[in-house]
């Protein structure tokens, strides 16, 4: 019920009924004023999403991927550089040694990742690890939409983050450090 001073209310229990329902009215059309002018008149700032998406700054970074070779294999080496230099500690790498054919036919021995792992529940996406990469095999892409209600799904293994694909321009210059902000890739 809307508000009524109680000096205004009648002692007719009828009339009171009345000036209550009338009340009532002017709360709500006072209320889808305001809804009105919020849905319709105001600039809005939000889009319906996930019909609708904004434009990306160029500076997003999201989701790791680790480039492979020809062959599908991971270019990294193993050599555990991006988990020392991981602040949020959400990098696990362990080696192996593969043997490879090279060009020249000759066999040699390399280092590979065994284990790969990046928890991105924990990742604050500063993108030192793709910096520090001595064989520029990790970057941080623009894909955003990998979120959980399961936080352990988080943890992404190495086939989660491999991709054949060549860098784009986005992932070339962000590990030169994109100033610019707005726009697609
Ligand atoms: S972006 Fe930063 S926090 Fe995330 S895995 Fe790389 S070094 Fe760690
Ligand atoms: S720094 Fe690069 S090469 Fe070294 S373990 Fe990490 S992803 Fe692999």
């Amino acid at each position: 019920m809307g508000h009524v001073p109680r000096t205004q209310v009648s002692s007719n229990p009828i009339i009171a009924f009345f000036q209550y329902v009338w009340s009532s009215l002017i709360t709500a059309a006072k209320g889808l004023r305001v809804t009105g002018y919020n849905a319709w008149l105001r600039e809005r700032v939000t889009v319906a999403y996930p019909k609708q998406e904004l434009d990306l700054s160029l500076r997003t970074r999201a989701k790791h991927r680790v480039l492979v070779d020809d062959t599908g294999d991971p270019i990294c080496i193993a050599c555990g550089q991006c988990q020392r230099i991981c602040p949020d500690h959400c990098i696990l790498v362990t080696r192996k040694k593969v043997t490879v054919t090279t060009p020249e036919g000759e066999e040699k021995q390399v280092n590979r990742p065994d284990e790969f792992v990046i928890d991105l529940a924990r990742c604050m996406y500063c993108n030192l690890c793709a910096e520090v990469c001595p064989v520029d095999c990790l970057h941080l892409t623009r894909d955003f939409k990998y979120s959980s209600g399961d936080v352990h799904t988080m943890r992404i293994e190495l086939e989660g983050l491999l991709r054949p694909e060549p860098l784009s321009e986005y992932e070339a210059n962000q590990t030169d450090g994109a100033d610019d902000e707005g726009g697609e890739e």
